[in-house]
């Protein structure tokens, strides 16, 4: 628990079991009632010929987050006395996916849309729900404004937030047009700057928003117009996962003072969406990083309802309804990214492999052979026996007390090797016989455990390639750096050897993960993980991921979209697997670029028969390469796991 700080960034919903597996309780129940093991549903998922890497979806997480934020507000306003309620919508560009929005229009919350296909998805899942909220963000034309417009007369509470001065006269234009009194909001430029990763939203020079002289102009504008009365709403967003609660509190106290401003200046409003940005704690840190916030959901509404309550006492204003567009908060505990370690160097069954194996064996060969080789013979003129001979003593020589300088020597022997491999004075061989070494050396640094300095663990982690594309299911740990806690799903009680990078299968080298929360806190180039089994799996958790991942993610060296598994705890350790959404096929991710499927096919069958005709090919070769062909198109993008591979 401490070395992955579990508590920190999973409490209440993911705790170890006592078999050291990874448990999730998605009521968020402490007691573990509902506690549903992860390997459990991995078997099950085997079982049904489920492959990894999967996107586990447990809607039990978003209840519980969503009944906690309308709870924290709920408590706040009766703590200040405050008249009016709180409302969620869910911010559609989190993670559009169908059943995942479903849960929360099926709970009451409102919807938030930023471009048109989003307002279809709003239009249509809101439309059975008298007066559900719907807040239009975005850049519009006129299409978008016409049909926010139209969505009052469906009884939906469809609010045309002007985020940019030119929407003012379309907005106009087409309430006249289509003789409907639209419900308008304005989004301020608040000048309250959030300074993390996604604050580029805040301050004077925001994409997005009105200035102040711009929110004066609409006033007078709407009031030429005789349609004051339809300003109802004010609505700021200065970016997501703001980390400090005094920039939320800053940003509440402008905000407020905006809002009653325009109360003041005749405009019914009655509204305030303070945006998204309520951050989750991603490190566990509790405040003391930039991935983490100094926060709770309790602080927030608070902070909220309390800056909302002065303005109006101040000003002599009604007190609005609270509207939140929050999206990170609710969402992103509840979907588990769970993929599996394919290999890592040594535990391949390769001659390669074999060959470093023996290495690490005390009456090592190799290393018998190099004494007698080039250790006899220390003054020799040949570049490259001289090396490996001084590459010898290193190792035979290396100790606890001279351990650091040994390495410092390993290195740089290694990478002389590597020069003098270019420049034609060491064989293939010999190479190779330096980068034995150099594992010696380290297996020999490894071997002191717990006496090693903490340095040593972290300057050689060994590379793990998993069955997951970064690009696809975490890009925002390539694009921005940002940390998602990682983490072994079963062997929990055992204690993890290796210090390791997670490779993904794309032939990126970016596509790696090498940022992960260390045991203090601190951020660490390593993961600390066991060492692989021959034949068994090894599951890995990406945590944290439920919003924004899905959608940024991109098909870079064509690896797909990945199966999703919608999970419900029953009690007593049971669980329901409710539904799968199958993840792409290679056919469908290269549909995506124009490949048609049929005609790749009828290509590869012509081109199979001529060569079959000419001799080059054989019918059961053709016929084998054929059928190949067609099981790839319609088969999952990632990698298959041996049949021979031991499931729990
Ligand atoms: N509302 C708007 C206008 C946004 O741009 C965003 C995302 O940045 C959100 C809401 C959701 O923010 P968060 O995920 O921080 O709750």
């Amino acid at each position: 628990d401490a070395l992955y700080r579990l508590h920190g960034w999973g409490a209440p919903y993911f705790a170890i079991n006592v078999a050291g597996h990874l448990c999730v309780r998605p009521s968020g129940g402490t007691e573990g009632r509902d506690e549903v093991d992860m390997m459990a549903v991995i078997d099950s998922l085997t079982a049904q010929q489920l492959q990894l890497p999967v996107i586990l979806r447990f809607p039990d997480i978003l209840h519980h987050r969503m009944r906690e934020l309308q709870g924290c507000f709920s408590s706040a306003i009766a703590k200040f006395g405050y008249q009016r309620h709180f409302e969620g919508v869910f911010p559609i560009k989190c993670n559009p996916e169908c059943h995942l929005l479903d849960q929360f229009v099926e709970f009451g919350f409102g919807l938030e849309v930023g471009s048109k296909p989003e307002l279809l998805i709003a239009l249509s899942k809101l439309s059975s729900r008298d007066g559900a909220l719907l807040i239009c963000n975005g850049y519009k034309d006129s299409v978008y404004v016409e049909n926010v417009v139209l969505a009052t007369r469906l009884g939906i509470r469809a609010v045309i937030v002007l985020e940019q001065i030119e929407e003012l006269e379309e907005v106009v234009a087409c309430s006249q047009r289509l003789g409907i009194r639209p419900i308008i909001g304005v989004r301020a430029k608040l000048s309250t700057k959030h300074n993390g990763h996604w604050g580029e939203t805040s301050g004077d020079k925001a994409k997005f928003g009105l200035t102040v002289t711009q929110i004066v102009s609409v006033v007078y504008r709407l009031r030429q117009e005789g349609m004051l009365d339809c300003l109802k709403l004010l609505h700021f967003h200065i970016g997501s996962q703001i980390s400090s609660i005094l920039v939320i509190k800053e940003a509440m106290r402008e905000a407020s003072h905006t809002y009653c401003e325009l109360a003041r200046m005749g405009a019914p409003m009655g509204y305030i969406d303070v945006g998204g940005g309520l951050g989750i704690d991603y490190d566990g840190s509790k405040g003391h990083s930039s991935a983490s916030v100094n926060y709770n959901m309790q602080n927030y509404a608070n902070d909220v309802v309390a800056a909302l309550m002065d303005a109006c006492l101040l000003k002599g204003v009604a007190e609005p309804v609270i509207v939140s567009e929050s999206g990170r908060a609710l969402a992103s505990h509840s979907s588990v990214l769970v993929f599996d370690v394919l290999h890592a160097p040594h535990h391949t069954k390769n001659p390669a492999s074999a060959f470093l194996d023996n290495v690490s064996e005390a009456e090592d060969l190799h290393l018998d052979s190099f004494r007698n080789d080039y250790a006899s013979n220390p003054q020799s003129q040949d570049a490259g026996e001289y090396l490996l001979s001084t590459f010898y003593q290193v190792c035979a020589t290396l100790e606890l007390g001279n351990i650091q300088e040994a390495f410092n020597d390993a290195k740089q022997l290694r990478q002389e090797a590597s020069s003098l491999f270019r420049l034609g004075c060491l064989s293939l061989e010999q190479r190779a016989q330096a980068d034995v070494l150099y594992e010696k050396v380290c297996q020999q640094v490894l071997g002191f455990g717990s006496r090693l300095p903490k340095e040593f663990k972290l300057s050689f982690p060994t590379l793990y390639t998993c069955n997951l594309s970064v690009f696809r299911s975490a890009p925002d740990s390539w694009a921005i750096s940002q940390i998602f806690p990682v983490m072994p799903l079963h062997r929990l009680n055992e204690k993890p050897t290796v210090q390791a990078i997670l490779a993904d299968l794309t032939c990126d080298s970016d596509g790696k993960i090498d940022r992960f929360i260390g045991p203090s806190g601190e951020m660490s180039r390593a993961l600390a993980l066991h060492s692989l089994q021959e034949a068994k799996p090894y599951h890995l958790g990406l945590f944290l991921g439920g919003v924004y991942q899905e959608m940024l993610g991109s098909a870079h060296n064509l690896f797909g979209g990945v199966n999703i598994v919608y999970l419900r705890a029953l009690g007593d350790g049971d669980f329901a697997i409710d539904f799968v959404l199958p993840g792409q096929t290679a056919g469908e991710v290269l549909g995506g670029t124009h490949h048609s499927h049929a005609d790749l096919l009828k290509e590869l069958v012509t081109q199979s028969s001529s060569s079959v005709a000419a001799g080059k090919l054989s019918q059961k070769e053709a016929s084998l390469l054929i059928a190949n062909y067609q099981r790839c198109l319609d088969s999952y993008t990632y990698f298959s796991m041996p049949s021979d591979f031991l499931y729990h």
